[in-house]
C-alpha cells in the first residue's frame, strides 16, 4: 500500500476528531449499558492515539485499569473526603484518588474573607 504522505499536524488533527467522535461514542454506549462496546470505542480511540502520537482527549473519563469509559451514577462512584475525591469504577473495582487541597485552600481563604468583611 502506498502511504500517502500528509503533514504530522494534518495527521494529528485527523487523529483528534476521531478520537472525539470515538470517546463520545463510548460514553453513550457506557451510559446505555453496552460495555463491552464501550471498551471496545475506548480501545479504538486510544490506539488511534498512539499511532498519531496524539493524546486522547480528556472529554470523557475512562477507567486506567479497565479502559471504560466512566459515567457518574452508571459505572463509576464519586465520592470525596479527606481532601480527595475518590472514583470508584464498578465494572472492576479501581478507585483513583486525585487530591483536590487547592481548592479547598482557595475556599477557606474565600470563607475567611467574607467572614471578616
Ligand atoms: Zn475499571
Amino acid at each position: 500500500m502506498a502511504k500517502r504522505r500528509i503533514s504530522k499536524q494534518k495527521m494529528r488533527e485527523i487523529a483528534e476528531q476521531r478520537m472525539e467522535s470515538l470517546m463520545e461514542m463510548a460514553y453513550r454506549e457506557a451510559a446505555e449499558g453496552r460495555r463491552e462496546r464501550a471498551r471496545r470505542y475506548v480501545d479504538l480511540a486510544r490506539r488511534i492515539g498512539m499511532r498519531t502520537r496524539t493524546p486522547v482527549p480528556k472529554t470523557v473519563r475512562q477507567c486506567r485499569r479497565c479502559l471504560s469509559p466512566m459515567v457518574p451514577g452508571m459505572n463509576c462512584r464519586v465520592r470525596i473526603g479527606q481532601g480527595r475525591v475518590a472514583v470508584h469504577c464498578l465494572d472492576c473495582g479501581a478507585v483513583r484518588r486525585t487530591p483536590y487541597i487547592k481548592e479547598k485552600r482557595a475556599n477557606d481563604r474565600e470563607g475567611s474573607e467574607k467572614g471578616t468583611a
